[in-house]
């Protein structure tokens, strides 16, 4: 008997010819999740197994395979053979001394000699007559002895499905760049499409020194936060402070945010194309703010020609909040801090711009240099 863990994937099975490699990536994911943490891991036919690590690292285990996408559901349980002693055996482990329970036995071996329903009532008839403080509940039992029969003569046993973050593996659905604010939604949004298998650069705008060293620590937090479940491997930072120093004294004031933002896009797009990103994510939600509207949003996207993925664009703020808590990135996201768009933030901004005055108003801009010049201060940090 051994200890492992066993892990179920989720939409992988739906891949077809794809199928291999939707798994090589998941392996590689769960491996690199894994880093650091003595193991190995296997593969039994639908199932995925961890074995051979230190009995103190298995939570740390468990707490690292909540953000791989692609888990359905995972288990801290047992390896066995498929005897009913063996099994038995894991099962006094795994079940409680005392309360309700049930076993629950699914068979992938079919010409194995028992059925689900005698192994059930051989293995709990057993744990009854060993411990007085147990009582079958077949309905509403407090716990669960669950048994899965392999099919090369081994079986599993556990007590706890745990629900994976779902999904499909990061690296399946291409790799895109996110404009990262520091707020609550840029994060969420990130997280929602490495949920469906692509991976996320990051890219920041800080205006320092009007924003200060505290504003980009908190992205680097937060980036540090969301690389576990979206596969980022770099936080890219650029200075827009020149860009909103040019728009301040020449355009026009309700305009600001419009103009930085074409100017935000029209970075991410040159980042984005020099690093293979097919795509920009922001966390924009429709009518959140004053730039958020359908005509802010045209504006913006009139000036790249890459698509823009706005993921939350139907989202509340309460349930992009709701999702930020359970990522694990609200905390941090809701630390003070001086964002560049609240710098020579106007008082009135435009909600519906028409295009012939942003355009207008632009073009007192020497936009291509201020362009070439913010790109001039670009870094970078790995993860
Ligand atoms: P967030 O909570 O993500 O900060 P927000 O509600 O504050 O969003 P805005 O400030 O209008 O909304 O920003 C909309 C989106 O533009 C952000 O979700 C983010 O994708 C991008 N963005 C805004 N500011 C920055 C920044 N300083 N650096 C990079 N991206 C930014
Ligand atoms: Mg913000």
């Amino acid at each position: 008997m051994e200890s492992v863990v066993i892990i179920r994937y989720a939409e992988i099975h739906l891949k077809g010819k794809n199928r291999g490699y939707f798994e090589r990536v998941f392996t590689v994911n769960i491996e690199r999740a894994l880093r650091g943490i003595s193991h190995e891991l296997h593969r039994i036919g639908g199932r995925y197994l961890i074995a051979d690590f230190r009995q103190d690292c298995a939570e740390e285990i468990l707490s690292r395979l909540s953000r791989v996408f692609g888990i359905h559901s995972y288990s801290l349980g047992y390896l066995t053979e498929n005897s009913v002693e063996e099994i038995y055996c894991a099962a006094q482990i795994v079940a409680p001394q005392s309360g309700s329970f049930k076993v629950e036995t699914h068979r992938a071996d079919k010409k194995y000699p028992l059925t689900s329903m005698e192994l059930n009532a051989e293995i709990g008839a057993k744990l009854l007559s060993e411990r007085k403080g147990l009582s079958v509940d077949v309905h509403a039992p407090q716990h669960y002895v669950y048994i899965d029969v392999r099919e090369n003569g081994k079986a599993l046993v556990f007590g706890s499905f745990l629900q994976g973050a779902g999904g499909m593996p990061v690296g399946t659905s291409g790799k895109g760049l996110l404009l990262i604010s520091g707020g609550i939604d840029s994060p969420v949004a990130g997280h929602m499409l490495a949920k469906r298998g692509m991976t996320v650069e990051l890219l920041h705008f800080h205006s320092y020194p009007y924003t200060n060293e505290q504003a980009k620590e908190k992205v680097i937090e937060l980036s540090r936060e969301l690389a576990p479940y979206t596969g980022t491997r770099k936080l890219s930072t650029v200075s827009v402070t020149k860009i909103q120093e040019e728009i301040h004294a020449k355009c026009a004031a309700e305009l600001n945010v419009t103009l930085l933002r074409r100017f935000m896009f029209r970075i991410a797009e040159r980042v984005a194309k020099r690093e293979g990103d097919a795509c920009i994510i922001t966390g924009e939600s429709l009518g959140q703010v004053a730039s958020q509207t359908i005509e802010g949003m045209t504006s913006s996207n009139a000036v790249v020609s890459l698509p823009v993925l706005r993921p939350l664009v139907g989202f509340d703020k309460d349930e992009i909040i709701e999702r930020s808590k359970k990522i694990g990135t609200f905390e941090t996201s809701v630390l003070p801090f001086e964002d560049c768009c609240t710098v020579f933030l106007p008082d009135f901004p435009a909600t519906k711009p028409k295009l012939s005055f942003i355009e207008a108003e632009e073009s007192k801009l020497n936009v291509e240099e201020l362009v070439q010049n913010a790109l001039s201060t670009l870094e970078t940090i790995s993860f």
